[in-house]
């Protein structure tokens, strides 16, 4: 199955980042959410991965129909990729799910 994934068309041209710039899990300034976001469009491990707990939150942020409602499913995607690739550790994968959990359960 094909996963989902950023969208480079909408993401690398976004001014706001507003699915990481209103998160209440990341806290990054505009320039550095800015370039972490552009890394995890390209595929790249960011600082992001680690720290996401696929709240869903974001889905309200982000301004773009074409990519907001798969915000959640394309971060999972993404750490996913980076775990089989050997670049994130699993242990960061299953923290970070046993995190979503317990968010969920809030
Ligand atoms: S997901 Fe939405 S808010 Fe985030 S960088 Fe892409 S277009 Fe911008
Ligand atoms: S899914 Fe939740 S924790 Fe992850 S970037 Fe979006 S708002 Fe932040």
């Amino acid at each position: 199955m094909q996963r989902r994934r950023f969208d480079p068309d909408l993401c690398l041209k976004c001014g706001t980042v507003d699915c990481i710039m209103r998160c209440q899990y990341i806290h990054l300034e505009l320039d550095r959410a800015k370039e972490e976001h552009d890394r995890l469009v390209r595929g790249r491990m960011s600082s992001i991965l680690h720290e996401c707990v696929t709240c869903g939150n974001c889905v309200e942020a982000c301004a773009m129909d074409k990519i907001k409602d798969k915000l959640v499913d394309v971060f999972i995607a993404a750490r996913r990729d980076l775990v089989e690739e050997g670049r994130i550790p699993p242990g960061v994968r299953d923290l970070a799910e046993v995190v979503s959990a317990s968010a969920g359960d809030a």
